[in-house]
Formats: C-alpha cells, sequence, structure tokens
C-alpha cells in the first residue's frame, strides 16, 4: 500500500471528502495537498496536469457532497463519468433528473445504470437466444435428412440385392413380378421424394432465418461500437482497430501515428448554453473531424470531449499536417446556437500526436499521444503537438491507466 492509499484509508468520509475538495481551490486551511508526497502545494500549482487532476478530484467530491451521495466505488464512477462524458445515454438521464429537481440517490442511480446498459446486452441475449433455438431447428433437420437417406439406402439396397440375386428368375418370371418390383421401387422413390421436399422446406426456412439472424447481430455488434451520440466509432471499437492495425502496420512495415484530440474548454460552452447545446457542438465537431477520416485514418470518440485518430502509412509529419488542418478550419468557424441564436464563440480543439512505433508498445504511444496533448494545453490551447518518445514516456498519464 502506498502513503497515499494509507492516508486515504486513515481519513474519516467526511474528512476525505473535505480533503479532496479542498484539492482544486486554493488552500485555505492547513491540510496537506491530496497526493502531494514529498513535493510542496506549491508543486502542484505549478503543474498544469497535477492541477488539473486535483480539479477533477474537487469536482467529484462537490458532486458527491452536492447531492448528498455515499462514497463508494459506484458513486465514484458514477460522479467520474458524468463530469468527463463517460457514458452519455446515463448522463442524459442524470441531466433529466436534475432538471425535475427530483433527488439522485444511490437508489436511483443504480437501477438508472443498469438500465442503461441493459438495453444492449437485452438486445444480444435475444439475439443469441434465437440463434440457439436456429441452431437446434438445423440440427434436427440434418438428422432427419440424414436418417431419410439412410432408410432409402437400406430400402433400395434390398431391392437391388433382390434383383441381384436373381436375375433370370427375375427375367423370366410373371410379367407381374417385375411390374411389382418396379412398383415397390418407384414407392420407395416416391417416398424419399416426399421426404426430401418437406427437409428442403424445412432447410429454406431455417437458412432464412438465420441470415435475418445475422443481419440482426451484425446491426447489434455495429450498435454496440458506436457512439450514439456523434455516430462515430466508440472507445471500444478504436481499441480492436488499434490492436489490429498495431500488428497489422509492424507486419508490413507500415507507419502509424496515434493522436489524441480534446475540445478547449468545453466545460464553459455547457455552463453558458447548457448541455443539449453542447451535445449539438460535440456532434459538429465530431462532424469535422471525421471528415478526415479515410481508410487510412480512423476517428473515434474516445469519451466525453475526446476524439482519437489513428492514422496509417503516414509520417508523424504528415499526421500532424492533417491534424492541423483540421484544427485551423476548426478554429476559423464560428458556430451559433441555433436555440436562440447565441454565438458559442470560436470552438477549438488541442491535440497531441505520437509515432506509435517510436514507442516500446500501444499503450505507452497513447500515453504519449495524452501527455503531448495536455501539454498543449498548458502552452495555451488550439495547437497541435508532436509526442517526444524520450520525454513523454516518463512518468503516468493523467486519465488513461486502465
Ligand atoms: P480543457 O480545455 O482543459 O480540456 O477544458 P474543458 O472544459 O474542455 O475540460 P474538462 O475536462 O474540465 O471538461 C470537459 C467537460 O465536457 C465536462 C463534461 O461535462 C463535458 N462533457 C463530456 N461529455 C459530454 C457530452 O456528451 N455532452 C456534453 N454536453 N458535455 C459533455
Ligand atoms: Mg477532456
Ligand atoms: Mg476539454
Amino acid at each position: 500500500m502506498t502513503a497515499h492509499d494509507s492516508s486515504l484509508h486513515r481519513r474519516p468520509a467526511k474528512g476525505l471528502l473535505g480533503w479532496l475538495r479542498g484539492a482544486g481551490k486554493e488552500d485555505d486551511d492547513a491540510s496537506p495537498a491530496p497526493f502531494s508526497g514529498d513535493e510542496s502545494a506549491q508543486a502542484v500549482h505549478a503543474d498544469p496536469r497535477r492541477q488539473a487532476r486535483a480539479q477533477v478530484l474537487g469536482d467529484i467530491a462537490d458532486f458527491l457532497l452536492n447531492h448528498d451521495l455515499e462514497i463508494s466505488p459506484f458513486t465514484l464512477t458514477i460522479a467520474h463519468d458524468y463530469l468527463n462524458g463517460g457514458d452519455g445515454r446515463m448522463m442524459r438521464r442524470i441531466d433529466e433528473r436534475l432538471r425535475a429537481r427530483e433527488p439522485l440517490t444511490s437508489d436511483w442511480l443504480e437501477r438508472t445504470a443498469k438500465e442503461a446498459g441493459g438495453d444492449q446486452a437485452e438486445v444480444i441475449n435475444r439475439l443469441m437466444h434465437r440463434l440457439e433455438t436456429n441452431m437446434e431447428a438445423f440440427d434436427r433437420t440434418s438428422t432427419a435428412a440424414k436418417s431419410a437417406a439412410s432408410d432409402y439406402t437400406v430400402a433400395l439396397t434390398a431391392q437391388v440385392d433382390g434383383l441381384d440375386k436373381a436375375p433370370s428368375e427375375a427375367l423370366l418370371s410373371p410379367a407381374h413380378d417385375t411390374s411389382e418390383m418396379v412398383h415397390e421401387l418407384v414407392g420407395i422413390a416416391r417416398n424419399m421424394l416426399e421426404r426430401t421436399a418437406t427437409l428442403e422446406q424445412d432447410m429454406a426456412r431455417s437458412m432464412l432465418e438465420t441470415r435475418a439472424l445475422r443481419r440482426s447481430l451484425e446491426q447489434a455488434r455495429r450498435s454496440a461500437e458506436e457512439d450514439h451520440l456523434t455516430g462515430l466509432p466508440n472507445r471500444r471499437a478504436f481499441e480492436q482497430r488499434y490492436a489490429a492495425d498495431y500488428k497489422s502496420a509492424r507486419d508490413n512495415g507500415e507507419q502509424l501515428a496515434v493522436a489524441f484530440c480534446d475540445i478547449d474548454n468545453f466545460k464553459r460552452i455547457n455552463d453558458e448554453h447548457g448541455h443539449e447545446a453542447g451535445d449539438r457542438v460535440l456532434k459538429n465537431v465530431a462532424a469535422a473531424l471525421s471528415r478526415i477520416s479515410d481508410d487510412r485514418c480512423h476517428v473515434a470518440r474516445h469519451g466525453g470531449e475526446e476524439f482519437v485518430v489513428l492514422l496509417r502509412g503516414r509520417s508523424l509529419h504528415q499526421a500532424w499536417e492533417l491534424l492541423d488542418d483540421a484544427r485551423s478550419a476548426m478554429a476559423e468557424r464560428r458556430m451559433v446556437n441555433r436555440a436562440n441564436d447565441t454565438p458559442f464563440g470560436k470552438v477549438t480543439f488541442s491535440a497531441g500526436v505520437a509515432d506509435v512505433f517510436a514507442f516500446p508498445d500501444p499503450r505507452s504511444a497513447l500515453r504519449g499521444a495524452d501527455r503531448a496533448l495536455y501539454r498543449a494545453k498548458a502552452e495555451g490551447r488550439n495547437r497541435v503537438l508532436l509526442a517526444d518518445a524520450n520525454t513523454d514516456l516518463r512518468g503516468k498519464s493523467d486519465r488513461r491507466e486502465s
């Protein structure tokens, strides 16, 4: 256990909240700065990344205190996600509840989180159940087809053996013997044809159902990988693509760059124009960023007001150019809140971009891009900075340790 952990556990709940809340503010008492370790509170104020972290902690504490919520891993996650835009659906439900001036209780949060996360799982469960039933029916049909074919073979073999054993007798026998045999053969064949026709219909029905199920499953999969607000791929989809592109670019000796983009001062937009207007700005930025995407450039929403871009087959400089063009195009636009015609003012974003193979592994490349993004923020925002594998690898990134 670290010194930080033990100090966390020693403090009573209220003290912890007070301590967390104090983190984002100017020191107003003698309590030590959170996570200060050996460093002085001065250092916390000097380092913008630590300041940002302290601000997040303070906001989380305020959220829990204002809504009188107990401190638990669940409420901490909700508060973190709400403040950082982790789960759009959940966030919207919380906003609706607050607008209706209803209290946020742990019970309500738990119920709502289950509902919000349950929809998708429920759809997939239903489809999987139908697929299983369909497979069972398919299995029954093919077993029936096999037994029909084998019955047919047995009956036919018996008839042919009969003919084979007494060919001359058969030829010399009275006409009705031959016609009886032919009659029996026709009976066997007809029976087989009837069974085959029924089986064919069953097979055709099963195939149609399987095709429809495959389409539904494909849709459910796409929806699980899509961000519902912006229509962009979500973090989950990005992570899959990143892992796949990392391997294939490395095997083919292609270049690969990864970038984090984060809207500047987005909180101001929400505060001044409301969450719904904020959503529209987010969609707009997503659309602007998605214009640079093609088969070698993938843009995804990483969460909140952050986007991640994966660029393949481009040098780090080319990747930087593409992102910087998108940044300056965005900075030149003037967006207006169409609900009341008030200007949003300049909406800009900052970004950090890393040459993936300059880093030891994909995760540290992401961390490098994240650190470059934070340098971009600290240097004044509305800029794209390159990650440096030597300096941006040291220390941990702010938020992306998962
Ligand atoms: P910075 O320039 O340092 O990035 O400042 P910022 O205000 O953009 O950064 P901060 O991380 O403090 O705030 C991000 C805000 O984005 C907080 C959260 O409420 C808001 N946000 C995240 N996701 C959504 C969303 O889906 N819709 C809306 N309207 N707001 C969101
Ligand atoms: Mg952010
Ligand atoms: Mg931001």
